[in-house]
């Protein structure tokens, strides 16, 4: 357990809220775009604070490049909303009730040329975040024919994969959460547990740890650790077996941790040994290789060249990272074919993996982020192989 100390104040972020619709509607409107359109979800989140469930009435923040932000929520949410971290920024809140159509609502509302009812013609143009469900996208077009809809996330990414210094700090903090339950491994890998037992007392122990969510739980043993995204399931942990144990989870503000360490649980076969001590040679010229300038693709060969170099090219099956945020998974990827120059205040993953159909597989993941000179790992347990007792 956690001195309540050691809790994240819920709000740091939050408070950067205005800065960051200001900076919001300026991307918007330097990208020829009328209006954002954000329904729940991380970039709402980002936007306002506000934490909403995303469900099958509307809600849905609308940012016009021209004019004031609202914020459109059915009428029973209306307390939730101006309770929220978006009630504290002035937003205007419009609740609507159960017999309005709210993407009417939205539309009358929008400035000029987006709303396609003001008489223009319908001719602007506006950006949906990229995870709206389906259904409110349609009912948007219906609502707005003659406007053309464009992802938000082109927009969004901009700001999002760029973090501020308390944001770094909520990072850091999710990073040390995760970090104290890879470090009571120990209690739960055992020979003879199976994986889903195992993987039950790590989600409580996420929990415990500091997190308001469990994300996900991989718990690949011998043969399952070669599945990158294993589901766990009634395999039991044999001796020898080396275990992949890739965990996450949300914590109170908002921010995800990720971070994968792989073990052995008594000793295991020579070979993975040596697999194993090509991982980390290449997860450890990764980390270091983080600077200002070098790109995602330039960061992903370093490790993919070393990997290759010793005969397991070919076993690298995936990219060598993602970005983290409010999100698990969000730009800057770390891939071949991405040459995006890395800025400070980037955070991602290095989580390169060698995977071995039908014996084992190991990843060594941690989530780091890129400063004025370098870069700074957020996961801090030892990156060595270790060996947990097999009795
Ligand atoms: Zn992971
Ligand atoms: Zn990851």
């Amino acid at each position: 357990m956690i001195e309540p100390s050691e809790l994240p104040s819920a709000s740091a972020p939050a408070d950067e809220g205005a800065t960051r619709l200001a900076r919001a509607r300026e991307v918007t409107a330097a990208a020829g775009i009328d209006a954002l359109l954000v329904s729940p979800g991380a970039d709402l989140r980002y936007l306002t604070g506000y934490h909403a469930l995303p469900l099958e009435r509307l809600t849905c923040l609308a940012l016009p490049a021209a004019g004031d932000p609202f914020l459109v929520v059915p009428a029973l949410e209306e307390p939730a909303a101006r309770a929220s971290a978006a009630g504290g920024l002035g937003i205007e809140i419009v609740g609507w009730d159960e017999t309005d159509d709210p993407y009417a609502l939205v539309a009358r509302r929008l400035p000029g040329g987006a709303s396609g009812t003001s008489g223009t013609g319908g001719s602007g143009r506006v950006a949906v975040d990229n995870h709206m469900w389906a259904e409110k996208l349609l009912a948007f077009r219906g609502a707005m024919p003659g406007t053309e809809q464009v992802l938000a996330g082109d927009v969004l990414r901009e700001l999002r994969m760029r973090k501020s210094p308390a944001e770094t700090e909520a990072l850091r903090r999710a990073g040390a959460a995760i970090d104290r339950v890879h470090r009571r491994m120990g209690e739960w890998l055992r020979p003879g547990r199976t994986e889903q037992e195992v993987s039950r007392d790590i989600a409580d122990a996420i929990m415990e740890a500091g997190h308001v969510t469990v994300d996900f739980v991989i718990v690949g043993s011998g043969p399952n650790g070669a599945s990158p995204h294993h589901e766990v399931g009634e395999r039991i942990i044999r001796s020898g077996d080396p275990v992949v144990v890739d965990i996450g989870g949300t914590t109170p503000e908002g921010y995800c941790s990720d971070s994968t360490r792989t073990y052995a649980v008594g000793e295991p076969p020579e070979e993975f040994r040596e697999l194993y001590a090509v991982l980390e040679r290449a997860q450890a010229a990764q980390t270091d290789a983080v600077r200002p300038g070098i790109t995602a693709e330039q960061l992903d060969a370093v490790g993919r060249d070393i990997i290759t170099a010793a005969g397991y090219g070919p076993h690298f099956i995936h990219r060598t990272g993602h970005g983290i945020g409010l999100s698990t998974h969000e730009e800057p990827y770390i891939v071949a074919g991405s040459d995006l120059p890395l800025e400070p205040g980037m955070a991602f993953s290095i989580e390169p993996g060698i995977y071995l159909p039908d014996r084992f597989g190991a990843r060594i993941e941690d989530i780091v982020t890129v400063t004025e000179q370098g870069g700074e790992r957020l996961n801090l347990t030892h990156r060595e192989l270790t060996v947990l007792p097999a009795d």
